[in-house]
């Protein structure tokens, strides 16, 4: 069966991924969506999330083990094509915040990629 991938109509997040809201897109599949962040802390500062709405990594099951290891394998990838510097000296941050103690400020499950010359703004 092919179900619609679950959404939040009130998601900033899904309403990136549904096009109502415009986003800086890096990648696209069917799964994910990567887009630069509003509010960069960094050089390179980009997005990644699944398309489907999943609250945080608290709410993901076995059933998202493919999905979150496909972000973690395309995190580099996509790191390098944005700017970042390659090697050891260069490299990138991979940041997930889950809930509000977390710090998680938008509840859809998300994979910041931050890269580039330091210093950064944070992080
Ligand atoms: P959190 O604190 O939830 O881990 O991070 C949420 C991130 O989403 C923040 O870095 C914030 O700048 C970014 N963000 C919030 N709203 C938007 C938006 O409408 N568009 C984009 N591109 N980024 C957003
Ligand atoms: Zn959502």
């Amino acid at each position: 069966m092919n179900q619609p991938a679950a959404h939040d109509p009130d998601c900033i997040f899904c309403k990136i991924v549904a096009g109502k809201i415009p986003s800086r897109k890096v990648y696209e599949d069917q799964e994910l969506l990567a887009f630069h962040d509003i509010n960069p802390w960094a050089p390179v500062h980009f997005l990644i999330i699944p398309k489907e709405h999943i609250e945080s990594m608290a709410h993901a099951g076995a059933r998202h083990e493919a999905l979150l290891g496909r972000m973690m394998v395309l995190a580099p990838r996509l790191a390098l094509e944005a700017g970042c510097n390659p090697g050891t000296a260069g490299g990138f941050r991979v940041l997930v915040n889950n809930g509000r103690e977390g710090g998680q400020e938008v509840l859809h499950l998300h994979m910041h990629v931050m890269a580039g010359p330091r210093p950064w703004k944070r992080g």
